[in-house]
């Protein structure tokens, strides 16, 4: 399934979404688990887990 990531533009907040089609159709954009701010937008640059880098 589906992993957008997205960035809240009233705190910057960014955080992955897994959306189901169904989700997707019924509801547009997810709200921030932050602050519950609607002013999401997709991120679309690779969204690194914090675990990824050994150096
Ligand atoms: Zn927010």
């Amino acid at each position: 399934m589906p992993v957008y990531a997205y960035r809240c533009l009233d705190c910057g907040e960014t955080f992955e979404q897994v959306e189901h089609m169904v989700d997707h159709d019924a509801g547009g954009h997810p709200k921030c688990p932050r602050c519950e701010g609607e002013k999401i937008a997709q991120v679309f640059a690779p969204f690194f887990p914090k675990t990824a880098k050994k150096s």
